[in-house]
């Protein structure tokens, strides 16, 4: 059976950044840059003022100066100051011709309409200005692509006037559960039936992951009718169809999506839980769907969404196929693995232990994990106590407490 390695080898390789497209900026936050971005003005545009002062010439000795005209933000000053001259400046407003520095009003006392004494006589040239330019320059790159646009790029965009972005778009991520059995969130089961989890999970997972999930009426174990549903799942950039993948009587789905020229890349692998994994990609003339047959047990999803859909969303997302960190951590238990394939075990992380004595020297700042106790696949609950899955491989194995081992964050 194929390796989890070499599974996500396969997904990594199909699994290539969608089109760029130009967004508006206030659609583009948390989406990566596609264009390299050099700024066609100037900013600030003008010599402006940090302060609530007076424009002077920094030279000027002059403890009494006329007030030349009062100037706000938003407007232009028309008269040049000169020595024993002063304009009146609230934050933000250009500079004077002239002047070359300002003095904040605490450090001036008015003596009448037309005159102001100063306090302070010596100000530093520039005191108080922020130069034309001093943040970025006409034809100066400001951004690199592959950057993700968090607020502070955004706002940057927004100074520099690019109100129109180049970025790889959120990737719509279809959601397909199937099963004879399932019944909404808010309906009542009927005997043998059981309610929907993985849809609204999966969508969670998806949203939170940067994709824009899609989530689809529940598909019936009928093999006339699932094609129309997963037909419009493949109006998206990927689809999660969960269950119906295993080898029972009632799984469909390998059949259904063979049926709609869907190609199978793998469907089985050594993983525990989620061996029935499927995945495949559908080729349009201009685009591909990549196609994820999750196992229908919540854990099984939930298990192969984060080790190989979570990653495939990012790389659409044009954030690279970034597999879930493993980070080491050291067992607070014994434990006895029975082995036979690569298995992800719910797990809580918890601190660094230190010992009665305080923390030991020797690299005792290692994070523990506490494998929990669980009851298959199906026990969502058990998962919801876990902040992480701890790797084992497939040999069996008596583990000891203290042993190094592999964890993924959840
Ligand atoms: P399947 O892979 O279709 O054989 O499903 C395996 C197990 O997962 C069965 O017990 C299903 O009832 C359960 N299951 C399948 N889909 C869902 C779902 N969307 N939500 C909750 N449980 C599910
Ligand atoms: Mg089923």
């Amino acid at each position: 059976m194929l390796s989890v390695e070499e599974a996500l080898r396969l997904v990594q390789q199909h699994a290539q950044p969608l089109a760029p497209k130009r967004v508006a900026l206030d659609d583009a936050a948390d989406l990566v840059l596609a264009e390299p971005v050099t700024t066609t003005v100037d900013s600030p545009p003008y010599d402006k003022t940090l302060m609530d002062g007076y424009a002077v010439v920094s030279s000027d000795r002059a403890e009494v100066r006329e007030l030349l005209e009062e100037i706000g933000a938003g407007s232009v000053p028309r008269r040049a100051v000169t020595p024993g001259t002063a304009t009146r400046l609230m934050t933000g407003a250009p500079l004077p011709a002239g002047a070359d520095a300002v003095i904040a009003f605490e450090q001036t006392e008015p003596i009448d309409d037309r005159t102001v004494r100063f306090l302070q006589l010596n100000p530093a040239p520039g005191q108080h200005v922020l130069a034309v330019g001093a943040a970025v320059r006409i034809g100066q790159r400001v951004f690199e692509p592959g950057i993700v646009l968090r607020p502070i790029e955004i706002g940057i965009l927004a100074e520099i006037g690019h109100a129109l972005v180049n970025v790889w778009p959120r990737p719509k991520v279809a959601v397909l559960p199937t099963g004879n059995e399932l019944v909404a969130a808010n309906e009542s089961p009927a005997a043998g039936q059981i309610r929907n989890s993985n849809g609204p999970m999966l969508a969670a997972a998806i949203a939170r992951a940067g994709g824009e999930a899609l989530e689809l009426d529940v598909a019936r174990d009928d093999r006339s009718k699932l094609p129309r549903l997963i037909g419009a799942g493949l109006a998206a950039d990927m689809l999660l169809l969960c269950g119906g993948v295993s080898a029972g009587k009632f799984d469909l789905v390998p059949d259904a999506l063979a049926e709609l020229g869907v190609v199978e890349v793998f469907h089985k692998i050594a993983l525990r839980p989620g061996k029935p994994l499927w995945f495949g990609v559908k080729k349009f003339a201009e685009r591909q769907v990549l196609v994820f047959g999750l196992p229908g047990n919540p854990v099984s999803t939930l298990v192969c969404y984060e080790l190989f859909a979570r990653p495939a969303i990012a790389a659409l997302a044009g954030r690279g196929f970034a597999s879930s960190p493993h980070i080491s951590a050291t067992l607070s238990h014994d434990f006895k693995y029975k082995g036979g394939r690569t298995s992800y075990l719910p797990a809580t992380i918890g601190r660094p232990h230190s010992s009665q004595s305080g923390v030991k020297e020797s690299g005792d700042m290692r994070l523990t994990v506490k494998i929990l106790p669980w009851h298959g696949s199906a026990d969502l609950v058990a998962l919801a106590r876990a902040n992480g899955l701890v790797r084992l491989g497939s040999e069996p194995e008596q583990l000891t407490a203290g042993t190094l081992v592999r964890v993924i964050c959840l």
